[in-house]
């Protein structure tokens, strides 16, 4: 299992220390057989990584840019991101779809860019309250998963995390039903495609302490990606807890 916080735009410098060690010192003796991985603001991850150093949580940077290097102001390589220790970026956020317009094509240049830099994409994949509602839910994730996962690549690793865009930060959540018939369809499409079984299929979206329990009883379920509640030490130590 893999236990994901996105702090997304949060946090200063204080509380990214307080947030990142307290985690990390409720976690020190648990013994977890998870992963736990958290994604701060790129610019706090050298200093959260020298806090919490000899920690099991890893690190991960919330996007990366399209491009290699270069004349792009602003943009972060997967290189710089590998260099200052990143195992995992996020990549396709919906939050990055829908607001910065990026295409599946973008993710999948993010993804590739992020697998020959050693570190493992997090593809997300998502669809909004008018697809669900029309039936058309499953469509719009195969569309997704088809045209933003490299598939071409030699011995790349990258997990897939199910965000339905109407369940990040609403506190409304997928039925078990639903997630499981999606998880199946994901499934699926990666054996279609020959990809390796062991794939991961996070679950993301409103997560908190009361309803982690029941995702955990998700057939296939390979961990979650936890926004809001990543940002409350105390609830997204005792999830990780729970994920065991
Ligand atoms: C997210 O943004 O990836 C997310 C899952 O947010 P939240 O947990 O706040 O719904």
């Amino acid at each position: 299992m893999l236990i994901a916080g996105n702090w997304k735009l949060n946090c200063n410098i204080r509380e990214a220390i307080e947030i990142s060690s307290s985690i990390s010192n409720t976690l020190a003796d648990k013994n977890l057989i998870s992963d736990v991985v958290l994604f701060p603001p790129v610019i706090y991850i050298d200093l959260i990584k020298n806090k919490i150093n000899n920690s099991k949580i890893c690190l991960g940077a919330q996007d990366c840019s399209i491009h290699i290097s270069g004349a792009h102001t602003g943009d972060i390589s997967a290189s710089m991101l590998y260099e200052i220790g990143c195992k995992y970026t996020i990549v396709g956020h919906s939050e990055r779809r829908i607001n910065k317009h990026e295409s599946n094509n973008d993710i999948y240049l993010k993804a590739k860019n992020v697998i020959n830099n050693k570190m493992i994409p997090i593809i997300c994949v998502g669809e909004n309250a008018k697809d669900r509602e029309s039936g058309n839910a499953l469509n719009v994730i195969e569309k997704q998963l088809s045209e933003s996962i490299p598939k071409n690549e030699k011995n790349f690793e990258f997990i897939i995390a199910y965000e339905p865009i109407w369940a990040i930060g609403s506190g409304k959540v997928p039925t078990l039903e639903s997630i499981n018939e999606m998880f199946n369809m994901i499934r699926l499409w990666l054996l279609n495609n020959g990809i390796d079984k062991s794939i991961k299929i996070l679950y993301g979206g409103s997560v908190n302490k009361g309803n982690a329990n029941e995702f955990f009883s998700c057939k296939n379920l390979g961990g979650l990606l936890i926004g809001g509640v990543s940002l409350k030490a105390s609830e997204f130590s005792e999830i990780c807890i729970m994920a065991g």
